[in-house]
C-alpha cells in the first residue's frame, strides 16, 4: 500500500500538451471544479452501473466535501435554500461522519508513515438532508463524494456498494486534486461545510467542525493503475495547474 504513492506531475508534457487545447491561466477554481466533475462523469462512461434515479440507499448523512464544492452548491442553489433544506438544529444534532484528516492529509501520513489519529464519529446510517422522495434536490450540484459513489450491482441486493479496484483508484485520484484545487480552503461532512458557508455572522457550533485541506503531496495510484489513469491524471494535473 504503501509503495503506491505516484509523484503529481508539476508541467504538462509536450505530448499532453499536443493532445489537449492551452488552458488561460488563473481559471475560477469553481469553473475547473466543474470541468473536473464532467471529466469524472466521461471517465464513468466506460463503467457498467447500477445506478439509477431514486436508487438512494447511498445518501446518507457520511457525504463528504470541499469548501469549494460548499461554495459552487450555495452560490447555484442559494444560502436560504440551503439553510431551508438543512434541519434545525442540524450541526448539533445529526448523527454524521466527520473526517479528522481530509484525503491529502490522510495519504500524506500514509506517506510519512505518520500514525493516523483517532478518527471517532464512524459511519451513520441517517438519510441525507437533500433526499426528498428518493431524489437529491441538489443532484446537478451533488459534490463529487456523491458522483463517486456508484456500484456495479444495486446496493440493496448486498447491502453495500460493489466498485472495482481501477475505479476505487480513479476515485481517491480525482478527491486529491478536488482538494488540491482548493487548497486554502478545507473539508468536511458536508453538513457542516454547508452550515460553515451559510452562517452569514452568527456564531459556528463546537459540533461544526471541519479539517483544512492540503496540497496533493503524491497521489495514491498503486504501479499497476498508473498507466491505464497517466491520461486521465494528465487531464487533471492540466486542470489544477492553472488555478
Ligand atoms: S451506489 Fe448503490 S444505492 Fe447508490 S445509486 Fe448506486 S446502486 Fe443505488
Ligand atoms: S447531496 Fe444528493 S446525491 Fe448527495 S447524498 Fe445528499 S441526496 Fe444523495
Amino acid at each position: 500500500m504503501y509503495g503506491a504513492f505516484f509523484p503529481i506531475m508539476t508541467r504538462s508534457s509536450t505530448a499532453d500538451k499536443a493532445v489537449f487545447p492551452v488552458i488561460p491561466m488563473n481559471r475560477n477554481p469553481v469553473d475547473v471544479l466543474q470541468e473536473i466533475y464532467r471529466l469524472y462523469d466521461a471517465q464513468l462512461e466506460a463503467v457498467d452501473v447500477a445506478c439509477r434515479k431514486y436508487c438512494a440507499d447511498c445518501c446518507t448523512t457520511n457525504v463528504t466535501m470541499t469548501r469549494l464544492e460548499g461554495e459552487l452548491m450555495t452560490a447555484v442553489a442559494g444560502k436560504n435554500r440551503i439553510a431551508d433544506l438543512l434541519p434545525r438544529g442540524a450541526c448539533e444534532k445529526m448523527p454524521r461522519y466527520q473526517p479528522v484528516l481530509s484525503t491529502n492529509a490522510y495519504v500524506e501520513a500514509c506517506r510519512t508513515d505518520d500514525p493516523l489519529p483517532d478518527d471517532p464519529s464512524g459511519a451513520h446510517t441517517g438519510v441525507c438532508p437533500f433526499l426528498k422522495d428518493s431524489a437529491c434536490t441538489l443532484y446537478e450540484i451533488r459534490p463529487f463524494g456523491c458522483r463517486c459513489m456508484i456500484s456495479t450491482r444495486k446496493c440493496s441486493q448486498n447491502g453495500y456498494a460493489e466498485i472495482d479496484d481501477l475505479t476505487l483508484t480513479l476515485n481517491t485520484v480525482f478527491l486529491q486534486f478536488i482538494e488540491h484545487i482548493d487548497q486554502k480552503g478545507f473539508s468536511g461532512n458536508l453538513i457542516d461545510v454547508l452550515i460553515h458557508l451559510s452562517t452569514n455572522a452568527g456564531r459556528i457550533p463546537d459540533e461544526c467542525r471541519v479539517t483544512p485541506n492540503r496540497p496533493i503531496p503524491a497521489l495514491m495510484v498503486p504501479p499497476h493503475h498508473r498507466d491505464r489513469l497517466a491520461g486521465v491524471i494528465g487531464r487533471l494535473n492540466r486542470l489544477a495547474a492553472h488555478v
